[in-house]
């Protein structure tokens, strides 16, 4: 159980209503859910994917991502952890959508998912990634991904595939 104690005070928090939790005090916090950008490399019908090195979910797999950074846009998190995580740099990603998410225990996350299919760099696992696999993308459907929440991100990858055809 996380969020026992209140960041103001240090009083007990209880849970109000919604993301809404108050102290005895009265102090309030609200348990949004944090930003985070998703990447999907695809090639030849295939998405990379990575396998999590640390928990929550280690040794499943999930999307390339994180969660953004202070001051900065989305876009620039899908770049940084792009580059952190597979060593490659894109240019140019292309927003598919996005997906409500429960990260672990009162920690939510909403993904924005973005597709890219050109890149360039060396490819190589790092930063808290295990390895880097190109995987059907109805993997991200079964219970061998992370985030039962994700289930709908294959028919969104399979529409943009349509949409845009074979890609090299
Ligand atoms: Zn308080």
């Amino acid at each position: 159980m996380k969020l026992l104690f209140c960041i103001e005070c240090g009083a007990e928090l209880s849970k109000d209503e919604g993301m809404k939790y108050v102290c005895a005090n009265g102090h309030p916090y609200w348990n949004n859910p944090r930003t985070a950008a998703a990447i999907f490399p695809i090639k030849d019908g295939k998405v990379l994917l990575a396998v999590r090195g640390r928990q929550p979910q280690r040794g499943k797999y999930d999307s390339i991502g994180g969660f953004v950074n202070p001051e900065e846009s989305i876009e620039q998190a899908a770049s940084r952890e792009l580059l952190e995580e597979t060593g490659l740099t894109a240019s140019k990603f292309d927003y598919i959508g996005s997906v409500g998410n429960t990260y672990e225990e009162n920690v939510y996350a909403c993904d924005s998912l973005f597709v890219i299919t050109e890149w360039t760099g060396d490819m190589a696992a790092a930063d808290d990634v295990a390895s880097l696999e190109w995987v059907e993308p109805a993997v991200i459907a079964s219970d061998a991904f992370a985030w039962p929440a994700h289930r709908d991100v294959p028919s969104l990858l399979q529409a943009y595939i349509d949409n845009h055809g074979p890609t090299t």
